[in-house]
């Protein structure tokens, strides 16, 4: 008897001393080691654009005290500035998630120097993943055009669309129907473009989005406006199905999984406008759309969520006198703010988003998410 003890003893402490070692002795190792069990076949990236922390602040008092962001295990900090300029604009913000590069304000997928950079959405479509970019600004806005277009000026509006038919995307879902097929600067209609590369090409006039379901193995461009669309307090309520429809399509194809990024556009223009109904209003929609990711992605296993902003917008203050249902909002910028900006991260490879870090940190650390680094 006490001999088995004396051996269950000693064969704790080898577990224990080979444990500490292992930590101790080589770190680097045993960071390594984690991020390779932790590999994410599917990543979803949740733009809210200028959804700072205030924004999510009062999205959740307005919410009842209750926001999705809650069920995420990971946060951290990312440092919003771009190379020109401390206080960042939305392209410099998104060209560095999807380049990895610190730009100027205005540069959508170059470097400060206007040198294209590859995006993680164009090396995800060379490594056989699915891909996809929603927004409910146009889709050439410059959140999203930062992860398919290469173009020094983000308002290239028409050029930053000829970029497009470039990358074999699979889904693209937004605005600005009319910067693909009515063109000012040239004659070519792109949505034909696309369909004779095998697209299904739908807008909002002909078809609602719920009736849109595209075979197995289809890719699909649906506009859903002219130009900017609507603010979800005028009727806009595509950002949920399209989520839903979106990543049901790409997970019914998907051998090698997919990177989608899905953009809370408005948030931004509420803040802009000094509008905190309109924050409210946009927030409450996409907190929706997170919950719903969320869901989807707990339900799939293999899929990586990480939810963040491209700056704050508004420099947003939740005043003395508020209460939970009676929040009193003031701004003190229409413009942009430079406040570090919290990331949210659940599924395989979330331990890498803790902490503070660049903005450009976010972009190695989905490819290291994915395996790739
Ligand atoms: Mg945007
Ligand atoms: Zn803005």
């Amino acid at each position: 008897m006490a001999n088995r003890s004396a051996l269950i003893l000693l064969f704790s402490f080898f577990i224990v001393a080979c444990g500490s070692q292992d930590r101790v002795a080589n770190p680097s190792e045993f960071k390594k080691k984690i991020a390779k069990n932790v590999k994410a076949k599917n990543i979803i990236l949740l733009i809210g654009d200028g959804m700072g922390l205030t924004q999510i602040s009062a999205g959740m008092y307005n919410n009842g005290n209750k926001i999705s962001l809650e069920r995420f295990p990971i946060v951290g900090l990312h440092k919003s500035y771009s190379s020109d300029n401390l206080i960042t604009d939305s392209a410099a913000g998104a060209t560095a998630f999807a380049c990895g590069v610190k730009t100027y304000n205005g540069a959508i997928g170059v470097n400060s120097d206007t040198i294209a950079v590859q995006t993680i959405l164009e090396e995800a479509s060379l490594k056989k993943l699915k891909t996809g970019l929603i927004a409910t600004s146009t889709i050439v806005h410059a959140t999203p055009a930062s992860f398919i277009s290469h173009n020094k000026y983000r308002k290239n509006y028409e050029e930053i669309a000829a970029d497009y038919v470039n990358t074999p995307i699979d889904i693209l879902i937004g605005g600005g129907k009319k910067y693909f097929d009515r063109r000012e600067s040239d004659r070519r209609d792109l949505s034909q473009e696309f369909r004779n590369a095998g697209y299904m090409v739908e807008d909002y006039f002909n078809k609602d989005i719920i009736q849109i379901d595209p075979p197995i193995g289809k890719k699909l461009i649906y506009y859903t406006a002219d130009n900017d669309p609507v603010p979800a307090s005028q009727g806009r309520d595509y950002l949920l199905p399209a989520t839903k429809l979106s990543l049901d399509h790409l997970q019914r194809q998907n051998e090698n999984g997919f990177f989608i990024m899905i953009e809370g556009s408005q948030i931004d223009w509420g803040g802009h406008a000094n509008d905190g109904d309109y924050v409210l209003t946009e927030m409450a929609e996409y907190d929706q759309v997170i919950h719903q990711v969320l869901d989807w992605a707990e339900q799939d296993g293999e899929t990586l969520v990480v939810v963040t902003a491209d700056h704050e917008t508004g420099g947003l203050a939740i005043q003395n006198g508020s209460k939970l249902d009676s929040l009193d909002l003031a701004f003190t910028s229409t413009k942009h703010t430079a406040v570090m900006i919290p990331v949210f991260a659940k599924g395989p490879g979330e331990r890498l988003f803790s902490g503070i870090y660049e903005n450009t940190a976010i972009y190695n650390k989905l490819r290291q998410a994915f395996g790739w680094e």
